[in-house]
């Protein structure tokens, strides 16, 4: 059903840069035949998902949406694709997203630009849109996207689906293609808040060949699920003051106060949380993230991997030739900010700055969460754009992670669920935030709204 789905709705989606058709019958097939012998099946038997392909699988194209990927295919999984494979879980295909990941709309794909199902003239969000796309139109049931300042949230947000990002360290990044090392985390979508519980508990949990990676044990999340918060009162919610005002959407707005409205009838105690350095989160993001994007992305130079330019007379030109013309307009803005900003004599001015700024915005949430247990705010302050509106304008496609970013430099869990509909009927989002590995809570509160 899903494949079928699949064919009939990318010709006007492109969600998927790969579709694994055969692999997923024989996968399915393997699952049937379990069923027929009477043999134990996995958690995610069956289950169709779709996989953002910055998301290394082994034997099948895995491009970044790049250029300079074109032809890469890894000889190695993913620890969180293969966890999904030991579940049972059957893979469809490899999604679309900005390259490398970096973007608000996909937009940024060297490949396809991916609409989104709610209004084909308008983005899904970005960079993991093409997994948000594909589970809102229901081509798989689940799916896998990355998050360093946004990439599942603001999609969710966008798509009207369910997408999470975990604490940092709670899923493994062995074979997730690095952006920003000290922020990527892998996490889940779907159509549901259950759905998505399931999803991380089949890709959590430490391991070994992640160095970041948290050894803690993982509650079952899917199972601890509430209709509502008891005793009453002792849950605490804040609302994040600082994300009402100015540039925020008077519709985006409404929906998330009566959401707030809701929990409170749910059992909540509503608060409401000042974290003045939340604001600082965008241009500390746009320190940081470029300047580890910069180094993590040297080793694209067209010796070791994928695309190489021809007719290069000399090493130094072949390596020059090869990243002027692998590389996205985008990918090189940010290796430029990167590069400046890590270079002698701009070093303390300006990482070394953002990094002290990044420990004050999560003293901030540390405060926070000494009052409350749950922090909400819109997920992004607009519902989803017109394609093309913000292409020209760095700065404004920056903007639309203005709410996002700050839970990132923290390594913060935060979940994302629809929360109402604009007058043009765009889904609007949610965000929850909790403490590092609260996301127990954040699926009860979720389910509870949900
Ligand atoms: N949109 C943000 C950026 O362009 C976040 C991307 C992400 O989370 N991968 O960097």
């Amino acid at each position: 059903e899903a494949l079928e789905r699949i064919q009939a709705l990318e010709p006007k989606l492109h969600s998927f840069l790969y579709v694994t058709a055969e692999r997923a019958l024989e996968q399915a097939g393997a699952v049937d035949a379990k069923i027929a012998a009477g043999e134990e099946i996995g958690l995610l038997a069956g289950i169709p998902v779709g996989i953002k392909d910055n998301l290394c699988t082994k034997g099948i194209p895995t491009t970044c949406a790049s250029r300079i990927l074109e032809n890469f295919v890894p000889p190695y999984e993913s620890t969180a694709t293969q966890k999904l494979a030991d579940a049972g879980a059957v893979m469809v295909g490899k999604t679309n997203l900005d390259e490398f990941a970096m973007g608000s709309s996909t937009e940024n794909s060297a490949y396809q630009v991916t609409a989104n199902p709610w209004d084909l003239s308008r983005v899904p969000g970005g960079s993991s849109g093409g997994s948000a796309a594909a589970v809102a139109a229901q081509e798989c049931v689940v799916a896998l996207g990355s998050d360093t300042g946004g990439s599942i949230r603001q999609p969710a947000s966008f798509c009207g689906v369910v997408g999470m990002k975990p604490t940092y360290g709670l899923v493994s990044r062995y074979g997730l293609v690095a952006y920003a090392s000290s922020l990527d985390q892998i996490g889940p979508f779907g159509n549901t808040v259950e759905d998505a519980a399931i999803l991380l508990n089949a890709i959590a949990g430490y391991d070994p060949k992640d160095s970041t990676s948290l050894k803690v044990a993982i509650p079952n999340y899917a199972a601890s699920l509430k209709p509502n918060f008891k005793p009453r009162g002792q849950l605490k919610i804040g609302i994040i003051k600082e994300t009402f005002g100015e540039g925020l959407d008077a519709v985006v707005e409404q929906a998330v106060t009566k959401a707030v409205d809701q929990l409170q009838s749910l059992g909540a105690e509503i608060h409401i949380i000042s974290c003045p350095t939340f604001r600082y989160g965008l241009p500390t993001y746009y320190i940081i993230a470029p300047s580890e994007a910069s180094a993590n992305l040297a080793r694209y130079d067209g010796v070791k991997y994928g695309y190489r330019a021809p007719d290069a007379d000399n090493l130094l030109s072949m390596y020059t030739r090869t990243r002027a013309t692998g590389f996205g307009t985008e990918v090189k803005r940010r290796i430029m900010i990167g590069t400046y900003a890590l270079s002698a004599g701009y070093y303390d001015a300006y990482y070394l700055k953002a990094q002290k700024v990044r420990t004050l915005i999560k003293r901030d949430f540390e405060k926070a969460f000494g009052l409350v247990d749950v922090l909400v705010c819109p997920t992004s302050p607009t519902t989803a754009f017109k394609a093309g509106e913000k292409t020209t304008d760095p700065l404004s496609m920056y903007l639309t992670d203005l709410m996002t970013i700050p839970v990132n430099l923290a390594g913060l869990p935060s979940l994302s669920l629809p929360c109402g509909f604009d007058d043009q009927g765009l889904p609007i989002g949610l965000q929850l935030i909790s403490n590092v590995l609260r996301e127990d809570l954040l699926f009860q509160v979720a389910y509870a709204y949900e």
